[in-house]
């Protein structure tokens, strides 16, 4: 199993769920989209309304689901939890929606993976409140309106793109959340250092940060895995060293690269000679499905200059070559 996978297994919800900040003040970075929905938030309130539905985009564990829990608290109203994979006959849409309350926020993650039938009932709940329920079946089908309460969809999605457009075009606000800088990695894991009683050192907080691939769920998940090595070796207190003794064991390397972003950069050098490689060959390649390549493996190597698209397909940078020890191809144009 990946250390560095993007979902979280039901084990580790629970934890999060401790972990988790409550309000907008208490999370971490994201300036520009805290700020922007803090005013959506804000201005719903003073007309005494409901919000506009939201939708979230951005790789996995960078706060989608938290930022969900928080519009809801802030806007002091009930939250509903689900998933496009979880909706995939419209009558399980309608089931959802025709029992929210006014005001209710529901947030829909994976919300491009649901069916289309639901995904065409969303649109006409989210612009009118109204869904259509059908009975009956053939010729003698008929619908019947049904009126809905405001409520609030927050959805969430690896990419917007992946939305079709009218869906997109449904939500009032977009918020596309980034890989975090270290130094917000590092204030998540103090603060989840302090709730959960373990004593670091400055050195080992910034040691977990730089390893934990811009990605907040992956930071808090490193840090439970040194408090098992203090533990286990019974250390009150965690240095540098100890963080990295620790954190070797699970693969995950100097640049915070896990199992298969590690295979992705390999095959592409090696296998590929540096690209350029279409996504569906580099995927196959390495085993994996195009989408966990494209959302979870590629937006972090892009962003450490690892990897590049180009039109003719992915390459690797020169940076990729370095990192593992490679020596990149001759040049044949010098
Ligand atoms: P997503 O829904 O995008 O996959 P989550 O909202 O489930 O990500 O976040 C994963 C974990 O990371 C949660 O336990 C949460 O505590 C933590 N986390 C995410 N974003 C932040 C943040 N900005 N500040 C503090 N903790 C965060």
């Amino acid at each position: 199993d990946r250390l560095v996978t993007g979902g979280a297994s039901t084990e580790e919800r629970e934890v999060e769920a401790a972990l988790r900040p409550k309000n907008l003040a208490d999370f971490v970075g994201q300036h520009r989209v805290r700020k922007q929905l803090a005013l959506v938030l804000e201005a719903a309130k003073l007309r005494g309304a409901t919000a506009d539905h939201i939708l979230l985009s951005g790789p996995p564990g960078l706060g989608k689901t938290t930022l969900s829990m928080i519009v809801a608290e802030e806007m002091g109203a009930p939250l509903r939890i689900s998933s496009g994979p979880a909706i995939q006959h419209s009558g399980d849409l309608a089931a959802i929606l025709s029992s929210l309350t006014e005001g209710e926020v529901l947030f829909l993650d994976e919300i491009h993976r649901m069916s289309r039938p639901a995904e065409e009932m969303l649109y006409m709940a989210m612009e009118d409140f109204r869904v259509d329920i059908v009975v009956g079946k053939g010729a003698g089908a008929t619908a019947i309106p049904l009126e809905l309460p405001p409520f609030t969809i927050v959805g969430a999605t690896t990419r917007a793109g992946l939305l079709p457009g009218p869906l997109r075009d449904r939500f009032g606000f977009t918020g596309h959340l980034d890989f975090y800088a270290t130094e917000e990695l590092e204030m998540v894991i103090r603060r989840s250092a302090a709730m959960l009683d373990m004593n670091l050192t400055n050195e080992a907080f910034s040691e977990i940060a730089s390893r934990s691939r811009g990605t907040p769920r992956i930071a808090n998940r490193l840090l439970r895995r040194v408090r098992d090595w203090a533990l286990v070796n019974g250390l009150a207190s965690v240095d540098a060293g100890a963080a990295a003794s620790a954190l070797e064991m699970y693969e995950v390397d100097s640049r915070g690269l896990d199992r298969l972003d590690r295979s992705v950069l390999e095959a592409l050098c090696t296998k590929f000679n540096g690209g350029p490689v279409g996504l569906s060959t580099l995927a196959i390649a390495v085993g994996e499905e195009i989408e966990t390549v494209e959302t979870v493996a590629e937006p972090y190597l892009v962003r450490e200059g690892l990897l590049g698209r180009t039109p003719r397909g992915r390459i690797a940078m020169p940076a990729a070559w370095e990192h593992l020890g490679l020596k990149p191809p001759e040049d044949p144009s010098s």
